[in-house]
């Protein structure tokens, strides 16, 4: 729709003046991002790591024992926070229903927003590690398992130690850090929680933006890409409303199987047919409830499906075809109007392509070739993609977080290497959370020195 897109491009320019704003800021006093000198800031921060590292890793471990499920996420939001006062952060909960804002002012300079997520999955953990979580919690009325499975609890230890890094070097960079831990990243719109809270009203718009996310690649290394970095999510559901009848006198009937029938096939000729055959989309019918036995043709039929791309023109153009696939199977069948409901749940994570370009560099420069840009972006959905939306210039990146070994063991057994919510997805924590706390720092630090 015109509209969207003609709002996308206001904020894509609002973002690369921001951008520019910053840019002119650090050729005003200080050096250009190249001039950073990685090598010396990475020893600094490896020097922290050395001293914080048990610290970091008995957190890890503790967040990884005591999981909690989105908007649940109490005491991992009083025991991060404790940890942020501890370190000079001015912290308020609360924010966004269990989410948390910590706030390190130093001087005049950008402020850089680097975010967390808190929340676990209800699932259980068949890891077998030591720290493994046996916790259970109450999720949608019924008693659950509940597993740090996306590796949340590797992200927050990582939040900590940057904190660290950063209060540790404070008399080289100038600026804002605002620290957030996000509640209810997984499917609880959280990141939007936050922003109706005031998130962005009340502390301050950031100049710049940082997520990274753990993934099942070989420790050590990390992915980027400028633009189009997750894919968008939707949901679909579409009621078909016809007029039941005696399955012997389809005659009497106006029969809504045959419209959702019809429907799960013919929309996926929006894909084929209308999609820009080389744009990522898909459309994917999950469910479809309707009928209660083989001799009545029912009412009313409902399907419920979920809606993927990356770009917001072929997400424009699914949810049109979507629409008028419905409206056209119900009129063809003289039904009324089907009730057709498309929700936006998650935005593409989109990267900024000069924050990428420049944080890109100095990731080359620390980790040399275990840096790789990624040629296509990712399937899953984020809804970091919120503060993206909501104008935070911002680059959200990838980790790996698997012993290369294990991960070649697998191979060569033609076993899957467990991924991301699956009950064995086990990060190795070190070296995953170093790295993750070296590359966050940089990040932040090639924006504010
Ligand atoms: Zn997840
Ligand atoms: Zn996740």
């Amino acid at each position: 729709m015109p509209h969207i897109t003609a709002g996308l491009r206001r904020r894509a320019r609002r973002v690369r003046f921001a951008l520019a704003a910053i840019a002119v800021a650090g050729s005003l006093g200080c050096a250009p991002s190249f001039a950073l000198d990685v090598p010396a800031l990475k020893a600094q921060i490896g020097a922290v790591l050395d001293q914080s590292y048990p610290e970091l890793d008995a957190l890890y471990k503790d967040l990884h024992r005591h999981p909690e499920l989105s908007f649940q996420e109490v005491e991992t939001a009083r025991r991060l926070a404790a940890e942020m006062r501890r370190l000079g952060f001015e912290v308020t909960e609360g924010v966004g229903k269990t989410g948390i804002v910590a706030i390190l002012r130093n001087g005049p300079g950008p402020m850089v927003l680097v975010r967390t997520e808190l929340d676990a999955l209800p699932m259980e953990e068949k890891t077998g590690l030591s720290y493994a979580s046996r916790s259970k919690a109450v999720w949608n009325g019924k008693e659950t398992f509940v597993a740090h499975s996306c590796g949340h609890d590797i992200h927050m230890a990582a939040w900590v130690g940057t904190a660290k890094a950063l209060v540790a070097t404070k008399a080289q960079w100038h600026g804002t850090l605002m620290f957030v831990g996000q509640p209810a990243e997984e499917g609880g719109h959280g990141a939007r929680r936050m922003l109706e809270d005031g998130l962005f009203t009340r502390f301050g718009k950031p100049d710049a933006g940082f997520a990274l996310h753990v993934g099942p690649g070989p420790y050590g290394e990390i992915g980027y890409r400028p633009g189009v970095f997750s894919s968008s999510a939707d949901s679909l559901q579409i009621g078909f409303h016809g007029k039941g009848a005696h399955g012997s006198m389809p005659s009497a009937s106006i029969d809504p199987v045959v419209m959702a029938s019809r429907f799960v096939l013919d929309v996926q000729t929006v894909v084929s047919r209308e999609k820009d055959a080389g744009a990522f989309g898909v459309v994917t019918i999950g469910a479809i409830q309707g009928g209660t036995a083989a001799n009545i043709i029912p009412d009313n039929v409902v399907v419920r499906g979920t809606v993927r791309s990356y770009e917001e023109d072929v997400r424009r153009k699914l949810h049109a075809g979507i629409v008028r696939t419905a409206k056209a199977v119900a009129d063809m069948a003289g039904a009324p109007e089907p009730d057709i409901r498309i929700t936006d749940d998650y935005n593409a994570v989109i990267n900024d392509d000069a924050l990428t370009a420049r944080t890109a560099e100095v990731f080359q420069a620390a980790f040399g070739d275990k840096v790789k840009r990624r040629p296509t972006p990712t399937p899953a959905s984020e809804d970091y993609s919120d503060f993206v939306m909501a104008g935070v210039p911002s680059l959200y990146f990838g980790l790996g977080a698997l012993d290369p070994r294990d991960i070649a063991a697998a191979r060569k057994a033609g076993k899957p290497v467990p991924v991301n919510h699956s009950p064995f997805f086990a990060p190795v924590p070190e070296p995953t959370i170093r790295t993750a706390v070296e590359a966050m720092s940089l990040a932040v630090l090639n924006v504010l020195q």
